[in-house]
């Protein structure tokens, strides 16, 4: 159950909000306030991956929906709820979503984020997918979007990235979001997960559709266990995204973490260009792709 109800802000207006569910649950009233004060709605943005190349030539337009990794639930509750100390959290870079290696935490797009708005908005996404009606509030919100961007769309295919941070970090999660690309037949979602037990225990009864690609994430640290579980999904026509480090990043985590010598074994196509707008090879799953990481 969703209520509504009218709370002042700091800054002295009246806003008409919704509770949390996953916050009334919990019946904590400091997580609430925060989560109140800085409720925004959920963050849907133009991908400033469109603006590497000519934004205004392209044919494509990329939009993102991300969340924090669902590790940071704890990390909220161990230190209080308090905003402050966990943009401040030496923890908060990397490792927080589920399945992470040691190349991924050290490499997490998390450990560049400094601004609490950027962080904020990120825990309101991933605080609103835990909810009910997340699919409702995700629906409505990108129609607005398209709505106000329609002009500037115009003529354009529209794509949306799903976590340039965060992951799949529940099998009801992985439902609803396939559940929301039911509703945007002529966009094209994609994504890349770490998360193969969820995609598994997914795919036993149900299955993605036609406009929802999800790439395998397989870094050079990645597990026996879960290599042997990327090989079963490549059977089924799925593609690798496979990672590999810059020599200085290598040289950084070298001691930290073993490279995976059948990860080599893992075939890969094509090398990512960073230039999705002119490529798309990831949004239609066409091939293996390797990328260096950045
Ligand atoms: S392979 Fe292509 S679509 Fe995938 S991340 Fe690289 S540039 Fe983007």
């Amino acid at each position: 159950m969703v209520n509504a109800k009218m709370v002042t802000l700091k800054s002295g207006r009246t806003k008409k909000v919704q509770e949390l569910n996953y916050i009334n649950k919990r019946g904590e009233e400091k997580t609430k306030e925060i989560i109140l004060d800085t409720f925004k709605g959920l963050a849907i943005t133009r991908d400033s991956v469109s603006k590497l190349t000519d934004e205004k030539d392209s044919k494509h337009i990329f939009y993102t929906f991300s969340i924090l990794g669902d590790g940071v639930m704890d990390m909220l509750k161990a230190c209080g709820y308090d905003n402050h100390r966990l943009n401040n959290h030496s923890e908060l870079k990397g490792g927080l979503c589920p399945n992470a290696t040691e190349m991924c935490k050290g490499t997490c797009y998390n450990n560049k984020i400094f601004y609490d708005g950027v962080i904020n908005s990120k825990i309101n996404n991933l605080l609103l997918s835990l909810q009910d009606n997340f699919i409702v509030l995700f629906v409505e919100t990108f129609k607005k979007i398209l709505k106000k961007d329609k002009k500037k769309n115009d003529g354009k295919k529209i794509y949306v990235r799903l976590h340039v941070d965060g992951e799949i970090y529940s099998l009801n999660y992985l439902t609803k979001l396939v559940d929301i690309t039911r509703y945007f037949p002529s966009v094209n979602f994609f994504t890349y997960t770490k998360s193969f037990d969820i995609l598994g225990r997914f795919l036993k009864n149900d299955s993605l559709t036609d406009n929802l690609n999800i790439m395998l994430s397989v870094y050079n640290d990645i597990s026996d266990s879960d290599i042997d579980k990327v090989r079963a999904f490549c059977q089924r026509d799925f593609k690798i995204f496979k990672g590999r480090l810059t020599e200085r990043q290598e040289e950084r985590l070298s001691k930290t973490y073993k490279i995976n010598k059948e990860v080599d074994k893992l075939k890969v196509d094509k090398k990512c260009l960073m230039a999705c707008n002119k490529c798309l090879y990831c949004v239609y799953g066409k091939q293996d792709i390797e990328i260096v990481l950045h």
